[in-house]
């Protein structure tokens, strides 16, 4: 699908690089050329996701304990990778996200989404940025892709913090696109609906009943895949997608349509019988 230089020469981080999509953007950017940044909190995890990567890429990957909450973390992350020829690429992709009630909530953990979604995105995103823009160059060709989620829209109930947050990245996606757009870089987002990962399929979809809810609802009745959001970031990442910009991308089979569809059940609802039944009758 992708010329196999097409990431050569592009330094990319991706936070939260360490498993599910994150990883899966990583081994997608490294096959294409890149050299790739992944953080995280979990320094063994981080060590584990390396030592397989780097099969694919000896030399390529570079992992940074870090929790994108603490700024000056961040600061000392970022400083270490410009330090080290800087970035061309960020794509802020950690999250944290379960299922409750939300006046059940307390407000450490309401607090733990935002801080990691929406500060987390912003703390990465104003590093990497700050120094972007220190180049006064509208020619650069910068980019930041930023994953939200379908809800981001919507909202959605049960995972309030979590639809909260994703609708704060989508506004600062779009607000600096423009912002930041004539001086050389690009912010776009993907929103993904569900995509088997164990960290996010054992928080939001623990109960096999939900999963098949989840699946029954979807018109594709899949769910997608990382290599097809790897793929998608890959494009939106890469220099051929250079004039878009401020976009979000829904990957999700349909689904968030699927629910907002005032007549969208009757497929599920109505017999053969019934669908004979409502044809127009040609008048005698
Ligand atoms: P995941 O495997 O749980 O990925 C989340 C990653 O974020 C982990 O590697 C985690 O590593 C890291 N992380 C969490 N808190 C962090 C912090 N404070 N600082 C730095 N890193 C942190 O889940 P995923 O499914 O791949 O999700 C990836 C992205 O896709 C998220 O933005 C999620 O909201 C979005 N998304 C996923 C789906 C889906 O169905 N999979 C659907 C919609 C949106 P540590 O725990 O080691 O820090």
């Amino acid at each position: 699908m992708f010329q196999t230089d097409l990431l050569g020469g592009k330094r990319i981080l991706i936070t939260g690089g360490g498993t599910g999509l994150g990883k899966g953007m990583a081994q997608r950017f490294l096959e294409l050329g890149a050299t790739v940044h992944i953080c995280g909190r979990r320094q063994e995890v981080l060590d584990q996701t390396a030592s397989e990567l780097a099969m694919i890429a000896p030399g390529r990957i570079h992992i940074h304990a870090c929790d994108v909450r603490d700024l000056a973390r961040v600061e000392e992350m970022i400083s270490a990778i410009w330090a080290g020829g800087g970035l061309d690429i960020l794509v802020n992709n950690a999250a944290g996200n379960f299922l409750a009630r939300t006046e059940e909530l307390t407000p450490g953990g309401f607090n733990a989404v935002l801080g990691i979604v929406l500060v987390g995105t912003i703390n990465v995103t104003l590093a990497c940025g700050r120094r972007w823009l220190e180049a006064k160059n509208p020619n650069q060709k910068k980019v930041a892709l930023n994953i939200a989620a379908t809800y981001w829209h919507t909202g959605s109930a049960y995972v309030v913090p979590s639809a909260t947050a994703k609708a704060g990245v989508v506004a600062f996606t779009r607000s600096l696109a423009v912002e930041w757009g004539n001086r050389g870089i690009r912010m776009n987002a993907i929103a993904p609906g569900p995509v088997p990962t164990e960290g996010a399929f054992s928080r939001v979809l623990p109960l096999p009943q939900l999963e098949k809810i989840a699946l029954e609802k979807n018109p594709l009745r899949r769910f997608g895949t990382v290599e097809e959001l790897a793929n998608l970031a890959t494009f939106l990442v890469s220099d051929q997608s250079g004039y878009v910009n401020g976009e979000v991308v829904t990957m999700d089979g349909g689904e968030w349509l699927q629910g907002a569809g005032e007549f969208s059940e009757l497929g599920k609802l109505l017999t053969e019988e019934d669908w004979q039944s409502l044809k127009p009758r040609k008048k005698a």
